[in-house]
């Protein structure tokens, strides 16, 4: 037997998986078995914001087809270094909204922090693929200048963890905001946006339950997903661990060109949502950020998409068509 140290600190599996996953782009398109011509000008993208996709993401992928609706989510592509009118390197006016760093309060009762910079996944069409994450994140160190913005306001009620992916945190550095939260009175709600059940369903692990079980906070979580090829077994069983929290599960999807523009990909995604217990929330218009031109649907077209959706489906599957706008007080719907 090989003796172990006792000093030696286990690494969660999920921790490793996100330590292994794809930031190589010929790797990539190796697994898939795609042309190497996709290389120069992917690895020319890449310098911008580089690849970053765990392979159990990447196993959901259709072998050989450089289409695919989750590959192209990832994929960097030459046409991103092109620069387009009108789209720029904040869209959504974080830099402005933060009364601190890393805390935005835009909208009333509601506070959204931003965790981490880091995500498990680099989707193209961020917009938060300029953002200066190093100099917007407070909690990195310290959550007591947040905490104290949150205690001296009581009209917030909610609390919304974004990033980044704040499921990127370990669960002890999770365990300790949540417990300074519960200790304000006015914070009712935790609300977290993650896409990591969809990109890497082995994060929801025994200590995240525990946790979510024992957190006296209404608990809203709201994943991220654009297709339903990505909702597959390993998916559906981390969500249902999730939902067995007493957590509401929502779902938020990006309106992407060539990726889930058509009504029928989309009332495939939200049935497919509802068979696993998440009911879909906000359907994004693309915010105009540098390098993502290619994916944008104009709100025409959206709106029409949408209306399609309202006569195939009941109305708690069809999404809340809205977009961003910097500077206004709450999402906008589109019509
Ligand atoms: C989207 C968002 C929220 C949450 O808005 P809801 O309408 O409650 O979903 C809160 N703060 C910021 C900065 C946001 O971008
Ligand atoms: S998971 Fe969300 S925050 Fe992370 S890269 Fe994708 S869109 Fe951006």
């Amino acid at each position: 037997m090989i003796a172990r140290s006792a000093t030696v600190q286990h690494i969660p599996d999920w921790q490793q998986q996100l330590k292994q996953a794809i930031s190589d782009i010929e790797e990539l398109l190796d697994l898939l078995g795609l042309d190497r011509c996709l290389l120069p000008a992917a690895e020319l993208a890449a310098r911008k914001f580089p690849l970053r996709v765990p392979h159990s993401f990447v196993a959901r992928m259709k072998k050989g087809d450089a289409d695919d609706p989750l590959l192209r989510q990832v994929l960097p592509l030459g046409i991103e270094t092109e620069q387009t009118p009108g789209y720029t390197l904040d869209p959504v006016g974080d830099l402005n909204a933060m009364p601190q760093p890393g805390l935005l309060h835009k909208y009333q009762g509601r506070i959204l922090l931003l965790t981490t910079g880091a995500c498990a996944i680099h989707c193209r069409y961020c917009f938060r693929r300029h953002f200066p994450y190093a100099e917007a994140n407070p909690l990195r160190n310290d959550w007591s200048q947040a905490l104290d913005y949150i205690a001296s306001d009581p009209s917030i009620h909610e609390i919304i963890l974004s990033g980044g992916d704040p499921l990127v945190l370990s669960d002890r550095r999770l365990a300790q905001l949540g417990a300074a939260l519960e200790n304000i009175a006015h914070v009712r709600c935790i609300r977290i946006h993650t896409r990591l059940p969809i990109v890497l369903p082995d994060r929801i692990g025994k200590s995240l339950l525990g946790w979510l079980n024992d957190l006296r906070l209404h608990k809203v979580i709201v994943i991220h997903s654009n297709h339903a090829n990505e909702l597959d077994d390993s998916v559906a069983r981390a969500l249902s661990k999730l939902a067995s929290t007493g957590a509401m599960l929502l779902n938020q999807t990006v309106l992407l060109r060539g990726i889930n523009d058509n009504a029928k990909t989309l009332s495939n995604l939200s049935n497919a949502l509802f068979e696993i217990g998440v009911l879909p929330y906000y359907l994004h218009l693309l915010d105009r950020v540098q390098g993502s031109a290619h994916f944008d649907v104009n709100a025409k077209r959206a709106c029409a998409l949408v209306e399609t959706l309202n006569d195939s489906l009941p109305g708690y599957l069809v999404p809340r068509l809205v977009r961003e706008q910097s500077g206004a007080l709450g999402k906008s719907p589109v019509n």
